[in-house]
């Protein structure tokens, strides 16, 4: 039986990650953070994965861990995953998501000459480390030029794994774009949008958002862990974009979510706070994945006005329990 080591695994891709490998039979180990976030963490995934207490910056704890639990797959996907947190706690963001990602990739090759047997690792790269693009869509030979303490943490850690690579790791990067599920914290303005569009349509009220200008490169976040699965899996390590090719706008995420939930004067809704704009926006991202469509097999199963229902229908019955 095949065995994983997922970081992050309490957060929206290693809920569903973690949801999946027990689905397929793989005996499922994950860090958390404290018995706090054990404690908030779905009652779902709890008993059906082994789960261990630690920070991701405890190399020390996560080498042990990795060694004690021997996977075959190393999911890698803790870090400070907010752009506007990464401004406020840039050295915090460098140690976690920078830094941490080394220990993580440094356990499996001690794993693996320990054992002499692959340890197959994926980490979860981001588009900001592109930063604002000079040419669009970006793809795996895009510049990489960060313009924030989170881009540049994750630059770090995608140069990291390319350097353990060239070692003899298998270890894959998955370059991912915005990808959103009814698991996303209202801290993110996807999900701020759909529980917002829910309590407007039940009790009325308004919207505050900062640059509704803004374009993303939305996909379906249980989407961008099966690209995750297929790459770590794949025999040959490489990085990957994963992204749909097709941008929204913040307007366009807040009209489709108000007009699925019934509100249709949501303009008159809508105010925005100059506070909430980021001080160094990327320019357009949308990510080129044809290199993970062809040779990964992967392709996106879900569409921006499904997603934005999905999201929306979900804020709507929790409006309802
Ligand atoms: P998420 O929901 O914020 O989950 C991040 C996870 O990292 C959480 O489980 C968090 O635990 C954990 N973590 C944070 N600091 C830690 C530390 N010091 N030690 C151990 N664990 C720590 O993020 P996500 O949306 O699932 O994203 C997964 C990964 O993909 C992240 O690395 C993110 O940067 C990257 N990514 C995501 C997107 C996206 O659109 N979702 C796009 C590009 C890249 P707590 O719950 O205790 O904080």
């Amino acid at each position: 039986m095949s065995v994983a080591f997922v970081t992050g695994i309490s957060g929206q891709d290693g809920t569903i990650l973690a949801r999946r490998l027990v689905a397929e039979g793989v005996v499922v180990h994950g860090l958390v953070r404290s018995v706090d976030e054990l404690n908030a963490w779905s009652r779902a995934e709890r008993g059906q994965v082994t789960v261990h207490i630690g920070e991701l910056t405890d190399t020390e704890r996560v080498a042990q861990l990795v060694d004690q639990t021997e996977p075959d797959e190393v999911y890698n996907l803790a870090g400070i995953s907010s752009v506007a947190y990464s401004w406020d706690h840039p050295v915090v963001t460098g140690l976690v998501t920078g830094v941490g990602a080394v220990g993580v990739f440094d356990a499996a090759w001690r794993l693996a000459q320990r054992t002499g047997r692959p340890v197959r690792v994926v980490q979860a790269s981001s588009a900001e480390i592109f930063g604002r693009p000079a040419t669009s869509p970006q793809d795996e030979s895009s510049p990489i030029a960060p313009i924030s303490p989170y881009g540049a943490a994750k630059a770090y850690a995608h140069l990291a794994a390319a350097v353990y690579r060239e070692r003899g790791l298998p270890v894959s990067t998955v370059i991912l774009y915005n990808h959103e599920s009814p698991l996303r914290p209202t801290t993110f303005v996807t999900r701020k949008i759909s529980s917002a569009a829910a309590r407007i349509a039940r009790n009325g009220g308004e919207l505050t958002l900062g640059d509704t200008s803004v374009r993303r490169d939305w996909g379906w976040a249980p989407d961008y862990v099966d690209a995750m699965v297929r790459a770590v899996r794949h025999e040959q390590a490489g990085d990957y974009v994963v992204a749909t090719g097709q941008t929204h706008t913040v307007e366009d995420f807040v009209e489709a979510a108000m007009t699925h939930a019934g509100v249709h004067d949501w303009r008159s809704r809508i105010r925005t706070d100059p506070a909430l704009m980021r001080p160094a926006e990327a320019s357009v991202q949308v990510g080129d994945a044809t290199r993970a469509r062809t040779v990964l097999g992967w392709q996106p199963t879900v569409d921006f006005a499904e997603l934005v229902a999905r999201m929306v229908d979900h804020d709507l019955e929790l409006l309802g329990q």
